[in-house]
């Protein structure tokens, strides 16, 4: 069975209680939604989405730590994700990856982690400008699915996004035949880690919006995306979720 196409949302450091109207407007537009929709909101904003988004939308941390329980403070154990009602979450974003250093090994003790509390990892690779200009892209994504997926990961357990690092948050996007080349790559690495390898759903990340969205869905290997600045307002996210669904 083809794998159940993702459209996910990151809302990294934004959003408060006052945001969780466009939650509401999202449930109202798209009661039953014709792929799964997830919301990763801030944490502190997990428990009180869940009484908006109900079963019509998933949620997800932004990050969790290694450890299931102890003296961290400041973090997250993915236990406590689980029990404010997260499904998902997702490790190795670019953006934790350059603010906190974490480098592949501590992305898949994440994962792993995730995996034992229950909650499906969205282990996200992608490569910086310079390492695409230096025709390193292949090489980098490989390296990091490589050492970021831990052991026992499944494709019911695991989600991989490629979000190339200058594409987030800029407009930028690469082209179609890049991320084709790139998805194609990532299947392939994938046939050696996991064993049902095709059904893994893989996210395009960086500048999805309304407008791009079918084009990047029509990509062989896109099941979905990863959706940053889009996924804020009811209004963007939904019409990316109309152009999964007819995807
Ligand atoms: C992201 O940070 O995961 C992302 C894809 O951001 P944006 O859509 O804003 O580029």
């Amino acid at each position: 069975m083809a794998p159940r196409k993702l459209a996910a949302g990151n809302w990294k450091m934004n959003g408060d209680l006052a945001a969780l109207a466009e939650i509401d407007a999202l449930v109202a537009a798209h009661p039953a939604p014709g792929c799964e929709v997830l919301v990763c909101p801030p944490a502190v904003l997990l428990h009180p989405m869940k009484a908006r988004a109900g079963t019509v939308i998933a949620l997800g941390g932004q990050d969790c730590h290694a450890n299931p329980s102890g003296a961290h403070t400041g973090d997250i154990a993915a236990a406590q994700l689980k029990d404010v009602g997260a499904a998902y979450v997702i490790l190795g974003h670019s953006e934790r990856r350059a603010d906190h250093g974490e480098t592949d090994a501590a992305v898949a003790a994440k994962a792993a982690a995730a995996h034992a509390a229950g909650l499906t990892a969205i282990i996200c690779v992608g490569e910086t400008e310079a390492q695409r200009d230096a025709g390193e892209t292949l090489a980098v994504i490989a390296a990091q699915l490589d050492g970021s997926i831990p052991a026992r990961a499944t494709a019911a357990n695991t989600v991989i996004a490629y979000e190339p690092v200058w594409a987030i948050g800029t407009g930028r996007t690469p082209t179609n035949d890049q991320i084709a080349e790139v998805h194609g790559l990532m299947r392939d690495c994938l046939a050696d880690k996991v064993g049902d390898a095709a059904a893994v759903r893989l996210l395009y990340g960086g500048s999805v919006k309304p407008g791009n969205a079918a084009e990047i869905f029509a990509i062989p290997h896109v099941d979905g995306a990863l959706v940053g600045g889009a996924s804020l307002k009811a209004a963007d996210f939904g019409a990316i979720i109309a152009a999964l669904e007819t995807a």
